[in-house]
């Protein structure tokens, strides 16, 4: 939308985007080589570190509970998605940080009460305006159980807790919901 701050279809399409990207170097894009074909072209070291650190990602969405369901978000069938839905916000700021640079300090608020928020905030809010959603209980069950991606809100959550960039934007203070200490937080790409 050409009418609204970049910032904006940054945090939203932007994010999309580069979540794609990712895709080929998840856990499964990553067995594939630059042509496609279905070959092994990384070190034993980077395999090692690359499996380490997403089981990081595993740990992690295992522990988001659903009371109503009695179940947890299975954090290895949801893998690819969660590395494609950390690496998609990351690149996207990136892309929001050399956007700013381009304008040299000129930066773009939303009208009215919404212009309390900056463009940081505003790449934020879209990200997590764009997954808004309200399912049935039983739709929330079958996703927990065979979806490739995680209810809606753990998408937002799991992705923005290990984000220190997204910690400094809502000045997210540790014991918050939000705030992961830095230790904990998973990073791959
Ligand atoms: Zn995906």
């Amino acid at each position: 939308m050409m009418d609204r701050p970049w910032a904006m279809n940054l945090g939203s399409i932007g994010m999309i985007m580069a979540h794609e990207m990712t895709h080929a170097l998840d856990i499964q894009g990553s067995l594939y080589d630059f042509k496609g074909d279905l070959r092994n072209w990384w070190s034993e070291s980077a395999r090692k570190t690359f499996t380490d650190k997403s089981q990081c990602f595993v740990n992690q969405y295992n522990s988001y509970r659903f009371p109503e369901q009695n179940m947890t978000v299975n954090g290895s069938l949801t893998l690819g998605e969660n590395i494609a839905d950390n690496g998609g916000i990351r690149e996207a700021y990136r892309a929001l940080k050399a956007y700013q640079k381009q304008r040299s300090g000129q930066f773009e608020r939303l009208p009215g009460k919404m212009d309390q928020f900056d463009e940081e905030q505003l790449f934020f809010i879209s990200f997590a305006n764009m997954w808004c959603s309200n399912n049935l209980p039983n739709a929330v069950k079958k996703t927990l159980e065979s979806g490739a991606h995680p209810p809606e809100s753990v998408r937002v959550d799991g992705s923005l807790a290990n984000f220190d960039k997204f910690s400094d934007a809502f000045h997210c203070k540790p014991g918050s919901k939000m705030f992961r200490q830095p230790e904990e937080r998973c990073i791959l790409w």
